[in-house]
């Protein structure tokens, strides 16, 4: 047994088991439900990730698809994993040896600019949106949008970030633009996630996704957190090793942000993680670098779980 608890923000398995019509339990692709029981606990975001090809043509339609086959899934391995939405959720998984699964939505083209689909995916078990994937909609700018430079959140993404908190569901702002970013820091009054990028201080991706400086402090004011991204593209220029995730964490930290770092892999919506990382199976090996680095053993648990657990409001 590793002996680490891991929270890990997003992952695109639930979209990419559907589509290659693998199972939850043991898979070819980066994560599965038999590598996380490895793990002393283990709490996941599956993300519903609505691709370009489907955010024109029925999203709404995909995101029922995805959940469908994800439910499925849970109840074949109930016994081995469970949705949570709430403290006892987590707690009761936590007991009885499970890992939690906590479902988000990446894309918000799939509300279809109906508000009211926003309690009706807090009842199916969404607890996070990202208003955007990569480009422009109807909520707000994405990060490689063509009006990224001019424009952030519509009237309607301002509307939809309200509803969202009334609703328990946080927003996640990982592909949004730069001002969409800071009109979401605007209108949010809870905490404020990036589930998955890393710092633009340290590597300026192409795609925009890393965090300057002033975004992550406007994170950490928000009680909110950021989820390493273990894409090779987003750690560094040339191939990713792991002393370049260890980079990224060591800047948060030095901008203060102990209490809003964590992980949030995208597995299973990566081409290539650093070296040595196949999958969830070799997390432990961030871990024990920070161990091995002088990290307390405090300071490794809040990164490897505790910051997002209480991001999300689960108090255990
Ligand atoms: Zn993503």
């Amino acid at each position: 047994m590793k002996p680490y608890v891991i929270f890990d923000a997003h992952c695109d398995s639930a979209s990419r088991i559907l589509d290659v019509k693998e199972e939850l339990w043991n898979n070819k692709g980066h994560l599965d439900l038999s590598r996380m029981l490895e793990y002393r606990g283990y709490i996941q975001c599956f993300a519903a990730f609505i691709s370009p090809e489907y955010a024109k043509s029925g999203p709404m339609a995909r995101l029922r698809a995805i959940w469908q086959n994800f439910q499925k899934e849970l109840e074949k391995n109930k016994d081995r994993i469970m949705l949570c939405t709430q403290t006892g959720d987590v707690k009761q998984a936590l007991s009885c040896q499970k890992a939690c699964a906590i479902l988000t939505l990446e894309g918000g083209e799939a509300l279809e600019g109906d508000l009211e689909n926003i309690p009706l995916l807090a009842q199916m078990g969404f607890r996070a949106i990202g208003l955007t994937w990569n480009h422009d909609n109807d909520l707000a700018t994405g990060c490689l949008g063509k009006k990224a430079d001019r424009e952030g959140l519509t009237p309607l993404g301002r509307k939809a970030v309200v509803r969202m908190e009334e609703c328990g569901i946080l927003p996640d702002v990982s592909h949004l633009s730069e001002r969409s970013f800071w009109d979401v820091i605007e209108t949010a009054k809870g905490p404020v996630m990036a589930t998955h990028s890393n710092s633009a201080a340290v590597y300026r991706d192409p795609n925009r996704r890393n965090l300057t400086d002033q975004q992550f402090l406007a994170i950490v004011r928000s009680g909110g957190a950021a989820g390493i991204n273990l894409f090779n593209n987003f750690l560094s220029a040339g191939r990713a090793a792991l002393s370049d995730v260890m980079r990224h964490i060591e800047h948060f930290l030095a901008l203060g942000g102990e209490n809003s770092i964590g992980l949030g892999c995208d597995f299973d919506g990566i081409d290539l993680a650093p070296k040595g990382i196949r999958g969830i199976q070799d997390l432990n090996l961030i871990f024990e670098e920070m161990a091995r680095l002088g990290y307390s053993g405090e300071l490794i648990q809040k990164i490897s779980h505790q910051n997002f657990l209480r991001v999300f409001g689960f108090e255990i």
